[in-house]
C-alpha cells in the first residue's frame, strides 16, 4: 500500500505530527475514523432553521461589530432572502475578521439557537464564499475527525479522500466469523465509515454503528492476543529467584510510621507468593489514589534486595519518582539498602554515582522516570521491575519495557501498579496477561472528601470562601477541563482566563497555572512549586498529574464537571485527601445540566468508592460523549468502547483462542495492524 509521505498535502511537518499521535502508516491514518457525520447537502433559509440542530445557513453580511477591548465579542448579522442571522464569536484574531466584511457572502455550519424570535449561531464553522466557490455544487455528508495537535478534521477529511480508491486492507478475521456474525469485510466498514453515500444520512448512523463494531472486535482481539502471547512467553522465561524473608516483611511494616491495612498485606503475600514460582511474576496491581501502593512497592524491593537482586521502580514523571525515591529511601535506610535516582537531566557528577552504584551494588533499588531504561543504562543484576501508573501505556511499551530489562539469564518479576479501576471484563480481555491484585480499601485515618455540586453562577461565593482559606495557610486547585477547540463553548471556563480573573480577584495569592501546551520540565517546576507551598493555588487543565501528593492541599474545585466522565472526576477528586485536615471537592457546572451529567455528579457527591463509579462509568456514558470516549480504565481505544461494545468482550477471548488455532499467522497480522504505534512511553 501506499506511503504516507505520498499522499498530497503532508510535508515533513504534518507528518510528524501525524507520527507522534501513533499514525505512522496509511493503515493508521483509516483507522483515526470519524467520531460523527454533518449534512452540508443543503442550506437552510434562516427563517426555516430548526432551533437546537447543527445546520447550514448563508447569507449577505450586513454589520459586523467588533470588541476587543475586554471580553472579546464579536457579532455579524448577515440575511438571506427569509430573514437575518446573528452570529457570535467570543474567540477570534485579526486576520480571521477581516474577512467579515459588509456585503460578502458568509456560509456557516454549526448549532441553532432561537433567541425569542432571532435567529443565532454562535461559533459556527464559517467561510466567506469566493466567486469561485459561488458556482459549485453544495457539499456532501461530511464526516467529522477527531483532530490531534495541529491537524483539524478537514485536513484528515482531504488526506484520507484520496485513499478512496485505494482501501485494500487484507482480511485477517475468519470468514466464516464474519459471516456468522454478519460482519462486513474490513475494507468495506472502513468505506463505510469514512465514504458515507450521500443520499442515506438518516440510515448512516446505524450503518456505521456496524462498521465500528466489526472494527472494535478486531481491535479487541489485537489486545486479547497480544496478552496471550505475553502470557505464554512468560510461562517459557525463567525467572530471578527470590526466596521470601518473612521476620524481613514483618520488620519492615513495623518501622512504617503507620498501620498497613489488612488489603495492603494481602497484596504484597500475593506478590511475595508470585516470587516462589519459578516463572517471572506478572501482576497488575489497582489500588484507588490514596490506598497506600507505595508501601506494597517498598515491601517488594527489600525482598529482592534481600536476595542480591537490583529493582528498578519507573514513575511517569520526575516528580512522582523524585516522590517514591524520597519515601522509599526513608524506608529502606535502615536495612542498608542503595537508593538511587535516575532521570534525564542529571549533573553529570549526580549520574556518575549513580551509575556506579548500579554496577558495584547488587541490592541497589533505582528509581526514576522512563529515563531508567534509556542512556545504555546497563542492569547487570536486574530481578523486578516495578511500574507505578501504568495507565499512561499499554501492553506493547510493557512488553518491549521488559525485554529491555532482561538479563542473560532471566526475566525480571513485573508488577504494574495503577489507581485506575479497570472492569473486570475489560482486565481479562486487554490485560490477560497479568494477575490481578486489588487493594480495596484506604487507610483508616483518611478523613473523607465531602463533595459539593454548585452552580457556577454562585462562583464569588467560592472565591471569597477561597481567599479564608488561603489566609489559613490552605492550598487548593481549581480544575477546569480542556477542550478541542472546533468545540469551543462560550460556557467554557478556560484555565488561562480563570488564571487571569483569579490573579485580579486575590491579589494576595500566589496563583499557578499548569497546562498541557507547557514543556514537561516546566510543568514539573510548578507541580514542584505548589507542592512546596510556594503556590496557594493550582489552577490546571485536566493534564494535572496523577499520583502527586500534596497533603496541604485539600480543596478540590472542578469546572465545568459536567463535561468530565466519571473516572475522571474521580481522579482528579483524588489529588485532595492526602492530610489530616477534612478536604472539600466543589463539582462547578453551568446549567442546563442534561440527565446523565446530573447522575453523575449525584453519584460523585454520594460515594468515594473508585470501582463503584468505574462501573457506573460505563453505564452512565453515552455514546455522544465528548469526554472519554473510547478512553476505558485508562486503555486508549482506537474503535472499542466499553459502554457500546460490552458484548464483545465476552466473545473475544473465545475467537481469539480460536483464531491462534486455526490462522496463527493471521493472530500476528492482527496485533501488528493494532497496535503497532511507536513506543510512546519509553520516547516521551
Ligand atoms: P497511592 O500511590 O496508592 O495513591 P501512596 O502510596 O502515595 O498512595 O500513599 C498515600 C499516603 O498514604 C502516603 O502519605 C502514605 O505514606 C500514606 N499511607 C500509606 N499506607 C498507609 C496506612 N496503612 N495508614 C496510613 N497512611 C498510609
Ligand atoms: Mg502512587
Amino acid at each position: 500500500m501506499l506511503e504516507l509521505k505520498s499522499l498530497k498535502g503532508i510535508g515533513q511537518s504534518i507528518l510528524n505530527k501525524l507520527n507522534k499521535a501513533g499514525i505512522n502508516t496509511v493503515t493508521d491514518l483509516l483507522l483515526h475514523l470519524p467520531r460523527y457525520y454533518q449534512d452540508r447537502r443543503t442550506i437552510i433559509p434562516i427563517a426555516h432553521t430548526t432551533a437546537g440542530e447543527k445546520q447550514q445557513i448563508e447569507g449577505v453580511i450586513r454589520q459586523v461589530n467588533i470588541n476587543d477591548i475586554g471580553k472579546k465579542h464579536l457579532t455579524c448579522y448577515f440575511f438571506d432572502s427569509s430573514g437575518v442571522c446573528k452570529m457570535h464569536l467570543f474567540k477570534f484574531y485579526s486576520n480571521q475578521t477581516r474577512l467579515l466584511q459588509k456585503g460578502k457572502i458568509i456560509r456557516c455550519f454549526g448549532e441553532i439557537v432561537h433567541n425569542h424570535h432571532a435567529v443565532e449561531i454562535t461559533h459556527p464553522e464559517w467561510q466567506i464564499l469566493t466567486d469561485e466557490d459561488k458556482g459549485k455544487k453544495l457539499g456532501n455528508i461530511i464526516p467529522i475527525y477527531p483532530t490531534i495537535e495541529g491537524i483539524s478534521s478537514a485536513v484528515f477529511y482531504k488526506l484520507i479522500l484520496q485513499l478512496k480508491d485505494q482501501i485494500k486492507l487484507d482480511e485477517y478475521m475468519p470468514l466464516s466469523l464474519l459471516q456468522k456474525h454478519q460482519l462486513e469485510n474490513i475494507n468495506q466498514a472502513l468505506h463505510t465509515l469514512h465514504f458515507p453515500k450521500n443520499d442515506n444520512f438518516d440510515n448512516l448512523y446505524n450503518l456505521s454503528a456496524r462498521a465500528r463494531y466489526r472494527l472494535a472486535l478486531e481491535e479487541l482481539l489485537a489486545h486479547n492476543l497480544n496478552a496471550k502471547k505475553a502470557r505464554l512467553h512468560n510461562q517459557i522465561t525463567s525467572s530471578a529467584r527470590i526466596a521470601v524473608n518473612h521476620t524481613l516483611l514483618k520488620t519492615f511494616l513495623e518501622t512504617l510510621s503507620f498501620q498497613p491495612t489488612p488489603a495492603q498485606i494481602r497484596v504484597i503475600n500475593e506478590i511475595l507468593y508470585d516470587f516462589t514460582l519459578n516463572k517471572p511474576a506478572s501482576r497488575l496491581v489497582q489500588g484507588d489514589v490514596g490506598s497506600g501502593k507505595t508501601v506494597v512497592a517498598g515491601a517488594i524491593v527489600i525482598q529482592a534486595a534481600h536476595n542480591k537482586l537490583q529493582s528498578v521502580m519507573m514513575a511517569p514523571t520526575e516528580i512522582l519518582a523524585k516522590q517514591h525515591y524520597h519515601n522509599l529511601t526513608n524506608w529502606l535506610n535502615i536495612f542498608n539498602i542503595p537508593v538511587v535516582f535516575i532521570a534525564q537531566q542529571l549533573t553529570t557528577k549526580a549520574r556518575k554515582e549513580a551509575l556506579k552504584t548500579i554496577e558495584n551494588q547488587d541490592n541497589c533499588v533505582i528509581i526514576g522516570t522512563h529515563a531508567v531504561f534509556q542512556n545504555n543504562i546497563d542492569y547487570p543484576n536486574l530481578g523486578l521491575v516495578i511500574i507505578d501508573e501504568q495507565h499512561r501505556f499499554g501492553v506493547e511499551q510493557r512488553l518491549s519495557l521488559i525485554e529491555k530489562a532482561k538479563t542473560k539469564n532471566w526475566q525480571p518479576h513485573q508488577i504494574v501498579m495503577t489507581a485506575t479501576p479497570i472492569p473486570r471484563t475489560l482486565a481479562m480481555t486487554v490485560y490477560g496477561d497479568l494477575d490481578l491484585s486489588i487493594i480495596d480499601e484506604l487507610p483508616p485515618n483518611r478523613k473523607p472528601i465531602t463533595t459539593s455540586v454548585l452552580n457556577q453562577t454562585k462562583k464569588q461565593i467560592l472565591i471569597t470562601r477561597l481567599e479564608q482559606h488561603i489566609a489559613n495557610n490552605g492550598q487548593a486547585y481549581w480544575v477546569c477541563p480542556l477542550i478541542e477547540s472546533s468545540e469551543v463553548l462560550i460556557t467554557l471556563q478556560d484555565a488561562q482566563s480563570l488564571f487571569e480573573m483569579l490573579s485580579n480577584m486575590l491579589p494576595c495569592a500566589r496563583i499557578g497555572l499548569i497546562h498541557g501546551k507547557l514543556k514537561a520540565q516546566h510543568k514539573e517546576d510548578i507541580m514542584q512549586a505548589f507542592k512546596s507551598h510556594e503556590l496557594d493555588i493550582l489552577v490546571a487543565t485536566t493534564v494535572i498529574e496523577v499520583g502527586v501528593d500534596v497533603p496541604n492541599a485539600n480543596i478540590m474545585i472542578i469546572d465545568n464537571a459536567e463535561r468530565l466522565g466519571l473516572s475522571q472526576l474521580h481522579q482528579l477528586r483524588g489529588r485532595v485527601g492526602r492530610g489530616n485536615k477534612e478536604s472539600n471537592c466543589i463539582l462547578l457546572y453551568h446549567s442546563p445540566l442534561s440527565n446523565t451529567a446530573k447522575k453523575r455528579l449525584e453519584l460523585m457527591r454520594k460515594t468515594q468508592n473508585g470501582f463503584v463509579i468505574a462501573e457506573e462509568d460505563l453505564k452512565l456514558r453515552g455514546p455522544g460523549d465528548i469526554f472519554g470516549t473510547n478512553q476505558t480504565g485508562g486503555i486508549q481505544f482506537k474503535v472499542a468502547d466499553l459502554s457500546q461494545h460490552q458484548a464483545l468482550f465476552d466473545d473475544v477471548t473465545n475467537i481469539a483462542e480460536a483464531i491462534i488455532k486455526q490462522y496463527p499467522k493471521h493472530a500476528e497480522k492482527i496485533i501488528h495492524r493494532w497496535l503497532n504505534k511507536t513506543d510512546e512511553y519509553i520516547k516521551a
